[in-house]
């Protein structure tokens, strides 16, 4: 891919809006926008101070386009840290791709997905944990998601990432002298100082990577899967939960056969709900389908509501479900509270539901329903929502990259106690200082980037 070309895209979504934003970048931009844009004011656009908006127009050879504010941002102090000019149009789709297609007719060319983002990295404004910050906070859908990304984006990972890096850049660089310089007879002279870094820098990372799964999850939000035999009220408790009817509700049992995903937010986090049959044996076919994609979901779930009728004793159905429940993954909805129940139906529940964590509610009333929710936000966080001056790993790369600059450390730190030699120790360190360049970006394989950088919308 060129990197010393121009390029532009629409930045905003292509439907009738308020505002329009067409972005231009790279060393022709400020040619190429004066070349389509008729200024108010005295001032050509390539003589505009940089960062003050000009009012002007647009037009074509047939006639005007738009009435629109043009933004000149001066290399180096732009998004991509090249000359960049914005153009603000209204938010017309046609507006928009005339105005592009005048561009591309001045010899700018169409950016790829992401190539706006992929520039300011590349050209070493944005580590690979902002880029991705970027991202999330484009498509967060939760405030969690948003706080973290937004969190992020502000550098706190990278500089995280960074204060470890340069805690081992010193460890090595003892190691390469002692190396380099070795004194007879003499052991590794710096052996207690290294150790201790090395300490501070694993102490750091398991730190890190502690929040590692409640970030992914703050960022992708909770597999939650809703179990139950049928007519328990799933159903009625998904709606309960969205505060509106999605899922048929309906008295007849064994009827949600399809399974339906919904996104809930609750306290922050998104929970990912998919309501499921049930499993009782069944010979019908549809229903038999119902029953192993239910267990799918089971299984692929981080968090499992397992909703009971608890005026009813328990079944062989929810005593199958129970026995086959992880207690640990699990919280129980003992859903009906509204409806009397006698003393012995409740010693029953209480006996076969000793293992799990149980909460009385009512999908009809909403009884126990903010209760339910808080223990579901505690189940899938552990307790903890990120406070804003906390550090948090947000996906599965960052992560896998983390645990291996640790499992290196880890190594290193074996290594150093046995005394197997400095030439193990430096390569240990290597391997620790590779994986952390991955997390920000300097070591990441090019194949890697590109797949990241292909995720992002076109014009950002
Ligand atoms: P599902 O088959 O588990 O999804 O159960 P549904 O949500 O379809 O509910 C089955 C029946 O139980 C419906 O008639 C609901 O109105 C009723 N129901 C659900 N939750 C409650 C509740 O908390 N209290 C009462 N009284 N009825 C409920």
């Amino acid at each position: 891919m060129r990197l010393d070309d121009t390029i532009a895209a629409i930045a905003t979504a292509q439907q009738p809006s308020g505002l329009g934003v067409i972005r231009i970048s790279g060393p022709q931009a400020l040619a190429a926008a004066e070349l389509i844009f008729r200024s108010s004011g005295a001032v050509a656009l390539s003589e505009a101070p940089s960062h003050q908006f000009r009012h002007g127009w647009i037009a074509d050879a047939e006639g005007w386009v738009d009435e629109v504010l043009a933004v000149v941002m001066r290399e180096p102090r732009s998004f991509t840290t090249e000359d960049v000019v914005e153009l603000h149009c209204h938010g017309s789709v046609l507006v928009q791709q005339t105005i592009l297609g005048l561009l591309i007719e001045q010899g700018v060319r169409l950016a790829e997905p992401g190539e706006f983002t992929r520039r300011a990295f590349l050209k070493g404004r944005l580590d690979l944990t902002r880029v991705e910050a970027i991202s999330d906070l484009i498509h967060a859908r939760s405030k969690g998601g948003m706080r973290v990304a937004a969190q992020q984006l502000r550098g706190q990972l990278f500089e995280a990432i960074s204060a470890v890096q340069e805690q081992l850049i010193q460890v090595a660089s003892l190691v390469e002298a002692s190396i380099e310089f070795p004194e007879e007879g003499e052991t590794f002279t710096h052996r207690e100082d290294c150790l201790r870094r090395i300490e501070d820098a694993s102490c750091e990372l398991e730190r890190l990577l502690a929040h590692a799964d409640q970030g992914r999850r703050l960022r992708e939000g909770v597999a939650t899967a809703l179990i139950g035999r049928p007519n328990v009220g799933k159903s009625s408790l998904l709606n309960a939960l969205l505060r509106e009817s999605r899922a048929i509700v309906t008295a007849v049992p064994g009827t949600t056969r399809d399974l339906i995903e919904e996104t809930v937010q609750l306290h922050g986090l998104a929970f990912r709900l998919t309501d499921t049959a049930g499993l009782r044996e069944s010979s019908d076919e549809v229903e038999s389908e119902g029953i192993r994609r239910t267990r799918n979901t089971w299984s692929a779930a981080e968090l499992v509501v397992l909703v009971v009728d608890q005026n009813q004793p328990p079944d062989a159905e929810d005593q199958r479900l129970l026995a086959e429940a992880d207690p640990a993954r699990t919280l129980v909805a003992q859903n009906k509270a509204d409806l009397p129940s006698g003393n012995e139906v409740q010693d029953a529940w209480q006996t076969v539901l000793q293992d799990f964590e149980a909460v009385r509610m009512s999908a009809t009333t909403g009884e126990g329903l903010e209760l339910l929710k808080a223990r579901m936000v505690r189940r899938a966080m552990g307790g903890e929502l990120p406070r804003a001056e906390e550090v948090w790993i947000t996906n599965l790369r960052q992560q896998q990259a983390a645990q291996q600059a640790l499992d290196a450390l880890r190594q290193a730190q074996t290594t150093l106690e046995q005394d197997a030699g400095e030439e193990y120790l430096a390569l240990d360190l290597r391997h620790a200082l590779n994986a952390l360049g991955a997390v920000v970006g300097e070591t990441t394989a090019d194949d890697l980037l590109a797949r990241i950088f292909s995720e992002f919308c076109i014009g950002k």
